[in-house]
């Protein structure tokens, strides 16, 4: 008796600041994303910034009774990888 294939899932590296905008390829800045995913990200945000996704997320795709903010995160939530001073 023959197995179902098991569905592959391939998987990307993302760089959450875009290497266009300076990210590093260093740990802190890269996260593994599904392939589907990455493309359709990519598709929709290119390398636009926190502030340009929130307002198209705002203005097109969410409930129009909310409205998402991109804050910056403290120095104790650094996430760039680039350490905390
Ligand atoms: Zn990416």
């Amino acid at each position: 008796m023959r197995r179902k294939p098991v569905p592959v899932l391939e998987t990307d590296v993302h760089h959450r600041l875009p290497r266009a905008s300076g990210g590093k390829g260093i740990n802190g800045n890269k996260v593994v994303v599904l392939k589907s995913q990455h493309v359709h990200y990519h598709a929709l945000f290119a390398d636009k910034t926190p502030h340009q996704i929130a307002k198209i997320l705002s203005e097109t795709w969410i409930d129009k009774r909310f409205v998402l903010v991109a804050l910056p995160r403290t120095k104790k939530d650094d996430y760039s990888g680039e350490g905390v001073a």
